[in-house]
């Protein structure tokens, strides 16, 4: 099989401090976890976190004569997520059995799909940068498929000095494994893709995306190319747990590839392992060792097939999905690309901004959320989900500030009233009398104090008129910054005789 680059012909990503123009070429295969209640081919629960072997049916344990039976809201999950990523969905798809030996996968195979994937080719729409110009560019990213498996159980060989024990927990669990085309040209490209797909099953519900958890996991190959020529050979780095581990592991691998070749070496097909303490990549098993997995359609299940009535019903119930979601927010609020990014970049915060949002001026909305929110959950290192102000009290803010009864100044202390305190926005603004005064004559006799404090200044200002800014300042301060600073503006140039 010949792979055909779907990518331009020009080199745009070399790798730094290589000799010579070299591309790193990479395809990931990720492995997400299907939110479900029960397993791919029984009722067992897969709740996380249960005691060893808790959450094990007969036949996730493999006992003899029990029979799969699909769970349907699995072959839902997989369908909403091909739709998610824009994918022919296969009205018919077949389940093979992938046979291997290992103590932790009773079967002795694994049930997936191999020729006939309930998913075909998609893609992923992702946004790198910024340049040094500060331009981000969108990048399309080819799926190649998107398959349903089982996956196994885990071994322990960490409890006990001579023996191992096995935890069936994850035996039989759904994953939906989504194998990328070898489109994308650098780490910062592949975390990038991570991230995005993490967000679509995100916003679709159909994997928690949690990679601590191990509910999504990457194979991540690699292989290095000068400018110009084909695919290398390529090796793949097995089971990378996090986005920053997949930039590492690249970025060693490409490295590591690069030196064979310059020293005149050739790359061997291998299966390598990530090791995050020492940062780097090593052999697992060489092409040699590779399973012969004798696939063959698996006899205890008919092929699977729905019409296009079920895929249509699932289209009617999908949410809005990122991309969209971001031309909107451009579009009906006119956020900029880089501030409708930021909001859509996880559904929590998108969902968050919406209802700050919802029948108010977008714009500030998204300044708020974006710079104050963000800012400040950013700076306690606080999830969004764990923010101490809700969006309706952030929502009564700007509210505040748009009615005219507080300034964007005294906005700002109030959000870290609101912020440590908690509490009532409006409640606060009144009984801490942070009002902003209006009332001209209250502002007049302050900037007559002000002035008459100093009248050397006062003096210097018909000479410099840029000065009255520094008046303003003080009548701000002298009204605790409660003045509305156009008015104090006003009032200051008026009585200091500067002309506009
Ligand atoms: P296999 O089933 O043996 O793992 P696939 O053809 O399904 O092989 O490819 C697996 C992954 O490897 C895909 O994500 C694909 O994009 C990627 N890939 C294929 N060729 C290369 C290459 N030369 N360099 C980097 N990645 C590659
Ligand atoms: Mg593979």
């Amino acid at each position: 099989m010949t792979l055909i680059d779907t990518r331009t012909p020009e080199p745009k990503r070399l790798i730094p401090g290589a000799t010579g123009d070299w591309e790193v070429i990479i395809g990931l295969e990720v492995h997400a976890q299907v939110l479900s209640q029960s397993k791919l081919f029984s009722g067992a629960s897969t709740t996380f976190g249960n005691p060893p072997n808790d959450n094990v049916s007969l036949v996730d344990a493999a006992m003899p004569g029990m029979l799969p039976v699909i769970n349907e809201e699995c072959v839902r999950q997989a369908v909403r997520t091909g739709l998610g990523l824009k994918a022919r969905i296969n009205n018919r798809s077949i389940f093979d059995r992938k046979n291997y030996f290992y103590p932790d996968l009773p079967q002795g195979y694994q049930i997936s799909q191999y020729m006939d994937p309930i998913v075909g080719e998609g893609t992923i729409i992702i946004s790198v940068g910024p340049d040094k110009k500060g331009n981000f560019e969108d990048i399309e990213i080819g799926i190649e498929r998107l398959h349903l498996e089982q996956d196994a159980g885990k071994s322990m060989h960490d409890q006990h000095p001579s023996i191992s024990y096995v935890d069936l927990n994850r035996s039989g669990v759904a994953l939906m494994e989504i194998v990328s085309k070898p489109d994308l040209r650098s780490s910062d490209e592949a975390k990038a893709y991570v991230t995005k797909l993490r967000t679509i099953l995100r916003y679709l519900g159909t994997c928690d995306g949690n990679m601590d958890e191990g509910s999504m996991r990457a194979d991540v190959n690699v292989s290095v190319r000068r400018v110009g020529e084909d695919f290398g050979t390529r090796c793949e780095i097995k089971n990378v747990n996090s986005i920053r581990f997949v930039g590492q592991a690249i970025e060693f691998e490409a490295r590591r590839q690069i030196a064979i070749l310059e020293d005149g070496g050739s790359i061997d097909q291998e299966t390598r392992l990530f090791d995050p303490g020492k940062g780097e990549t090593r052999s697992m098993r060489s092409k040699e060792d590779a399973h012969d997995y004798r696939y063959f359609p698996d006899p205890d299940l008919l092929p699977l097939e729905f019409d296009n009535a079920f895929v249509d019903s699932l289209i009617a119930g999908l949410p809005e999905l990122p991309d969209d979601k971001k031309a909107r927010l451009m579009a009906d609020m006119g956020l900029s690309a880089y501030d409708a990014s930021i909001l859509v970049s996880e559904k929590a915060i998108a969902d968050y901004f919406e209802a700050v949002a919802d029948g108010r001026d977008g714009k500030m909305a998204a300044n708020w959320v974006i710079n104050d929110l963000l800012g400040a959950l950013n700076k306690a290192g606080k999830a969004i989900e764990d923010t101490p102000v809700s969006p309706q009290q952030l929502g009564a803010v700007l509210d505040l500030i748009k009615e005219g009864t507080i300034s964007g100044k005294i906005a700002k202390d109030l959000f870290e009233v609101v912020w440590n305190e908690g509490g009532d926005p409006n409640r606060i603004v009144e009984d801490r009398g942070m009002k902003q005064v209006t009332d001209t004559g209250a502002i007049e006799a302050a900037v007559d104090e002000v002035i008459a404090a100093n009248a050397d200044k006062a003096e210097q200002v018909k000479l410099k008129p840029s000065m009255a800014g520094w008046f303003v300042g003080q009548v701000m301060k002298a009204t605790q910054g409660k003045a509305n600073p156009q008015a104090v503006n006003a009032l200051v140039r008026k009585k200091l005789g500067i002309e506009e």
